[in-house]
């Protein structure tokens, strides 16, 4: 049992003022890992102002000692990738080749943006002389969920140092193993002292007060919508600048001449992908009436041939969710479909058999209404809601018809058809005929409505002036 009883507070690892632990738990397995110290406001006061003290040299250093602290970042999370990997399986249950990617994914945003910055244009001079001047704004705040824990912190600090920004971040309090690494990893790179600081603690008391407090310019933050909501309506007292990566209930649109044999796995693949604990999640599945009976025996087909738990089994596609809470939660939603009357192609309330740890029974519900619960909260567990559209545009209607716009899905063969349609979803990211998402490189990453306010990368961290 390890106990994580320090955080990283200005280029130092030291025990933070909060006493309050929380147990880790693996939730494949219910083993306790450990425990970890968790930081109080007192912690995350002296991180902002060794954060403020920082920002006076770290927002004069040169692009090209920003570029050797992204390099030297990337560098040490390579050394470290493998340990990474080991503990999100154990800490969140994540199956072992999608972390592997997203590990990837979290070491190559430092050179992603350091390529950026490269060709960064922080001033420019207009032809009457005048300038555009692109300052680092101030102390930013990252605040992150625990799945994929590292990945949006390293995002988010990558273009803060690009910027000359330095940081204060609160990682979810359920990734504490992952977080210690991390930290290790930024001392490993010879961070300067404050650039970075972490500090763990409970999202009530540690994360809402740093993003109020007077001394942060900008919050980027991914999470919930609700906490978005919050965070956002805090921030607007001071006007202060934020960045919500948000919740999704993502459209997924199977046309009628689809290749059903790649478009229902895939449907599946992008529905239970992380186990369902994937903001973009094409978690409403649309099929044409034409084809509800065939689609139907397809999913349950393909169902059985995803592979749940074993972790480092390179095939597992399912693992456990998080913790007894997220458990909980998912059960509910389960019921609540019931209740409002629809219907269980498979899964179901429970737990899935032969299984000790927070697997739910992977469940697909059909004869989904637009207004019933399940159809229109982000469950973030492995439930799939399918509808049936009679057309092309009652598809789109009821696609559109949700509060979130993260991304949407379509499979077709008509290629000019299926961007007709995706072309119509409103959604940040939009993939024809792919069992897969994510972009190349880390920016732009856009939500829309409420599943955020897009990312642009190093701008976000800059204050334009203009000097004529
Ligand atoms: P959450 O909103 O509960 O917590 C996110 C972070 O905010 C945690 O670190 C938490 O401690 C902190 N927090 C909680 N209350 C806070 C407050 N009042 N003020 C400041 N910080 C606070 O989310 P979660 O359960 O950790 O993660 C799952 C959610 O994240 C889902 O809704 C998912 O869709 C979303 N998500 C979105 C993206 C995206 O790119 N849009 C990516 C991943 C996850």
């Amino acid at each position: 049992m390890i106990h994580i009883d320090t955080v990283y507070i200005n280029g130092e690892f030291v025990k933070p003022h909060g006493t309050k632990t929380l147990t880790l738990i693996n939730p494949d397995n219910l083993d306790a890992i450990g425990k970890v110290t968790l930081c109080d406001k007192k912690d995350a006061a002296y991180a902002i102002k060794c954060a403020k003290e920082a920002f006076k040299t770290f927002s004069k250093t040169s692009i090209q000692e920003r570029g050797e602290i992204l390099q030297r970042l990337y560098d040490a999370m390579s050394k470290r990738e493998d340990e990474l990997n080991a503990a999100a399986v154990q800490e969140y249950g994540s199956p072992i080749s999608a972390t592997r990617g997203r590990t990837r994914f979290a070491k190559n945003s430092f050179l992603t943006v350091r390529s950026q910055m490269n060709k960064f244009n922080f001033e420019q001079t207009l032809e009457d002389g005048s300038k555009i001047l692109k300052a680092p704004l101030g102390v930013a705040a990252a605040i992150s969920p625990w799945n994929a824990n590292y990945t949006h912190i390293c995002q988010k600090i990558a273009p803060a140092i690009a910027a000359g920004c330095t940081v204060v971040c609160k990682p979810s309090e359920y990734s504490a193993k992952q977080t210690q690494i991390l930290c290790e990893c930024f001392h490993e790179a010879r961070l300067p002292k404050g650039v970075v600081n972490i500090v763990n603690g409970i999202g009530e008391e540690v994360g809402s007060y740093i993003a109020k407090h007077k001394d942060i310019a900008l919050i980027n933050f991914t999470g919930s919508t609700k906490v978005g909501r919050e965070i956002s309506k805090n921030a607007a007292k001071m006007i202060k600048r934020t960045i919500l990566e948000l919740g999704g209930k993502s459209p997924n649109i199977i046309l009628d001449d689809a290749n059903l044999d790649t478009a229902v796995p895939n449907a599946l693949k992008i529905a239970f992908s992380n186990s369902g604990q994937a903001c973009h999640a094409g978690s409403r599945l649309f099929v044409p009436e034409s084809k509800f009976e065939l689609i139907c025996e397809l999913l349950i087909k393909s169902l059985k041939e995803i592979k749940i738990g074993a972790l480092y089994d390179e095939q597992c596609y399912i693992g456990p969710l998080i913790n007894e809470a997220q458990f909980n939660r998912v059960q509910s939603y389960i019921a609540s479909g019931i209740k409002e009357g629809a219907k269980i192609l498979t899964g179901g309330l429970g737990r899935l058999e032969g299984f000790k740890g927070y697997y739910p029974k992977p469940t697909i519900f059909t004869y989904v209404k637009p207004n019933m619960k399940i159809a229109r909260e982000e469950i973030f567990g492995p439930v799939l809601c399918v509808f049936t559209y009679k057309n092309e545009q009652e598809a789109v209607n009821l696609a559109n018809d949700t509060i979130y716009g993260l991304a949407g899905y379509v499979s077709g063969k008509d290629l000019q058809r299926a961007k007709r349609v995706a072309e119509q979803i409103f959604a940040g990211w939009v993939y024809i005929n792919k069992g897969t998402y994510g972009g190349k490189g880390v920016i732009p990453h856009v939500g829309a409505k409420q599943s955020g306010i897009g990312i642009n990368g190093i701008d976000d961290y800059l204050q334009f002036r203009f000097i004529s």
